[in-house]
């Protein structure tokens, strides 16, 4: 039996948990270098949880005060069955929002469909303008087809539309303003992201490459001068309005300012790992609790609710220090 009130998800350091990641697959049609080796083995299909099993995760969640679930991978739109399981997630009562996070390759043929399904708001991965660019950061994405994506996503009515970009010194650092102006031009928000030591990627070195946060803002200050607003998602970005428009600039800063303190999300893997943490591998093989107990509720429930006590205060990234989380992005659920 549910409880009239549903009890909150609160860690140990007084933080409401009220947000959930769910990678719904380790897959890509990208190999994104600071996300992926080139060579990539995936997981084996039945170490990936099935839809089934996603949407009674989903549903557990819910049912303990999560708002808001945000779909992502890998790359969402290569799962088999998204748009089902996105109907069936919406459809959850006590959701506020379904967002997804998506690399653009396939919204051409996708988003008509996504705004059906009920997602309300779309992040867009796309670090560069320049096709030859595009194409070496992610080793094998058409620029095309990501700039044909981001429109069928207006057209398909979508609000709000924001761009995330990792930026690389030395890569895409020239890129910071033409990637502004893009935005302003179609008036869609963007986030700078600084890289995170996530996985082990051999032909491309972390520390060499970081730029900063407050490196891109003195770029884009050069020219806008950005207006610090109040909005925050209580996780990492900060936000900034740029003067005389109404789009918004966000900053991603794990290294260079801590994010923890406000900290409201879990992650789920696509092999059903429930991450505490960006940073830190502490987890809950929620799987193993599915599969030995098939379609029921509750044992997902408690060990949800005992998991709080193990979401650690902060992240502990280093650039090339000994604290590499060794998963890489795309099995974490950016
Ligand atoms: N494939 C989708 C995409 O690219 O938007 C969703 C998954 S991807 C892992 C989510 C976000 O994580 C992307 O914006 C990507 O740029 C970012 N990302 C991947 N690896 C990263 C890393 N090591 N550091 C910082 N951001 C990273
Ligand atoms: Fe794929 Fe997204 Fe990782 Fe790029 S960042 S390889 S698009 S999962």
């Amino acid at each position: 039996m549910l409880d009239q009130q549903p009890p909150s998800l609160i860690d140990n350091f007084g933080r409401r948990v009220d947000y959930l990641r769910i990678s719904v697959t380790d897959r890509c049609d990208f190999r994104c270098v600071y996300c992926m080796a080139e060579e990539m083995t995936f997981l084996p299909r039945s170490q990936i949880l099935s839809l089934e099993e996603i949407e009674l995760i989903a549903s557990a969640f819910v049912s303990l005060g999560v708002k808001k679930i945000r779909i992502t991978g890998g790359e969402p739109l290569v799962r088999g069955g998204i748009l089902s399981l996105l109907e069936t997630i919406r459809q959850l009562e006590g959701l506020d929002e379904l967002v997804m996070t998506t690399n653009g390759s396939q919204l051409v043929n996708y988003a008509q469909g996504l705004r059906q399904a009920g997602v309300s708001r779309l992040n867009i991965s796309i670090d560069s303008l320049q096709a030859d660019k595009f194409n070496a950061i992610t080793r094998v994405g058409k620029l095309d087809k990501v700039l044909q994506g981001i429109e069928s996503a207006r057209r398909a009515g979508f609000k709000r539309i924001k761009l995330n970009a990792v930026i690389q010194k030395g890569q895409n650092d020239d890129e910071i303003l033409d990637l502004v102006d893009y935005c302003l031009e179609r008036e869609l928000d963007i986030t700078f992201i600084e890289e995170m030591p996530l996985g082990q990627v051999s032909d491309h070195s972390r520390s060499e490459q970081y730029c900063s946060s407050d490196e891109v803002r003195a770029a884009v200050e050069a020219r806008y001068p950005l207006i610090p607003t109040t909005e925050t998602s209580m996780g990492p970005s900060r936000y900034y309005r740029l003067a005389n428009s109404p789009i918004r600039l966000g900053f991603i800063s794990p290294h260079s300012h801590n994010f923890c303190d406000q900290c409201n999300r879990v992650r789920l893997t696509a092999e059903g790992r429930l991450l505490l943490c960006l940073g830190n591998e502490h987890s809950v093989d929620l799987r193993a609790i599915l599969r030995r107990h098939p379609g029921q509720l509750e044992p997902l429930r408690e060990a949800i609710i005992q998991s709080m006590h193990l979401k650690p205060e902060r992240h502990e990234f280093e650039l090339d220090g000994e604290q590499q989380i060794l998963r890489f992005m795309n099995m974490t659920g950016g």
